[in-house]
């Protein structure tokens, strides 16, 4: 009996020892003194994480989420699921466009109190839009180049142990957004002026940034039943300036374009609203490109050059 109960202790006290050590050893991995803590960031939307994955890079120690899928698009009817409610309790810093595109941002504030926000879009003016505001303001270049420098700023305040490192980040992500404005600015002195009819609401930003004339516009952000009326109305305004080219998002233009393009002879640019994608640091850059590319074929202006 005395030696049986002798062994049990013996065990129990190795498995006391080992497990002693190894929280200690996991304690000091994780807080290793207190310097390499993890840093949650999660973002709202498609845009917002690509931003943030330019400033933070592979700073270490910050993990960033999205909330929705990239492929949910725009937020403007989107209810939090349960596992968004999870990522958000275990979030330090959560990154918003704003403009009202997060519907849910009064809960936020309510639920999770501690949960530091960043609005990029805070300081950037916000163009009125269909039901308020159009808060599609990446679409417009140096809208989004804002954003970001307002991302990395806030960042910086919140986690000033990697300024330096978001910084940089921001600074390299900037000099490519800058050779993007660059050669839009050429485009748009090309084409600044000309009349155009907007079939979704980001494309005013992006109109804006060429200067273009908006004739008539639209908002085709989902699905939507466009009345015989609406349809008339777009199609005279169309002759009455002359318009021949006419900006559309794939996913829910395609049916008024097709009649536009049948009934007024107009030619539909089915651009990138950059609102989903997959998640690489570069897709904003390359889908801008895009754009540029398709708005330069359909002006006619290139073979000049
Ligand atoms: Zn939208």
């Amino acid at each position: 009996m005395k030696r049986k109960y002798g062994f049990l202790c013996g065990m129990l006290l190795g498995i006391l020892f080992v497990s002693a050590g190894l929280t200690a050893w996991y304690v000091s991995r994780t807080d290793g003194g207190g310097n390499e803590q993890e840093l949650t960031v999660v973002t709202s939307f498609y845009p917002m994480y690509i931003a943030a994955m330019n400033v933070i890079g592979d700073t270490e120690g910050v993990r960033l989420s999205n909330l929705s899928e990239p492929q949910t698009g725009c937020l403007h009817d989107f209810q939090l699921t349960p596992e968004d409610m999870k990522l958000l309790s275990g979030a330090d810093i959560f990154i918003i466009n704003g403009g009202g595109l997060e519907s849910f941002m009064e809960d936020i504030a309510a639920d999770y109190p501690k949960l530091s926000v960043i609005e990029a879009g805070k300081d950037l003016a916000i163009l009125p839009g269909e039901g308020g505001e159009n808060a599609h303001v990446w679409m417009s270049v140096s809208a989004y180049r804002k954003q970001v420098a307002a991302i990395a700023e806030m960042l910086s305040e919140l986690d000033p142990a990697h300024e330096a490192q978001y910084a940089r980040n921001a600074d390299n992500y900037q000099k490519k957004l800058a050779a993007l404005e660059k050669r839009q600015e050429a485009l748009a002195k090309q084409i600044k002026g000309t009349p155009v009819v907007l079939l979704h609401d980001a494309f005013v930003y992006l109109a804006d940034d060429y200067g273009l004339a908006v004739s008539a516009e639209m908002n085709l952000d989902e699905e939507r039943q466009i009345s015989a009326g609406e349809a008339a109305e777009m199609l005279a305004q169309i002759r009455a300036d002359g318009v021949q080219q006419v900006l559309a998002e794939e996913s829910y233009g395609k049916d008024l374009g097709e009649m536009l393009e049948t009934e007024a002879g107009v030619q539909v640019l089915y651009l990138d609203v950059l609102n989903r994608g997959v998640y690489d640091a570069d897709s904003y850059l390359d889908g801008m490109q895009r754009n540029i590319t398709l708005l330069e074929e359909a002006f006619g202006e290139k073979q000049g050059e």
